[in-house]
């Protein structure tokens, strides 16, 4: 909980061993939200934020995103080079068979 007092923002925490509230600046609050290292409530009980923020949850989902559309970029190119050497290959039939008719006096 969010408290102001005299113009600055504080962070309510209660401690999870002994139940001791005390406040912290804001913004130290911020920062231990994101690096989770650990601090200690004022009788000595360690804590830490080891739940992911927001951004880092947001990170975690785009680099999966990119991992993805990188696999579905590599799966699409090579669907298309197995289609284009299909149809060289189909080509290259075309013109043997081709071959073959005129060789034996058929019209292609
Ligand atoms: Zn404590």
């Amino acid at each position: 909980m969010r408290h102001r007092i005299e113009g600055q923002e504080f962070y309510l925490i209660v401690c999870h061993s002994c139940g001791i509230s005390f406040l912290i600046p804001d913004k130290h609050d911020d920062s231990l939200r994101e690096s989770h290292e650990t601090f200690w409530c004022p009788t000595g009980h360690d804590m830490s934020y080891t739940h992911k923020t927001e951004e880092e949850k947001l990170r975690k989902q785009l680099r999966e995103t990119k991992k993805y559309a990188a696999a579905e970029c590599v799966a699409k190119t090579e669907a298309y080079k197995r289609a284009y050497a299909a149809e060289r290959s189909n080509a290259a039939l075309k013109g043997h068979l081709t071959r073959i008719k005129r060789a034996k006096g058929e019209r292609p």
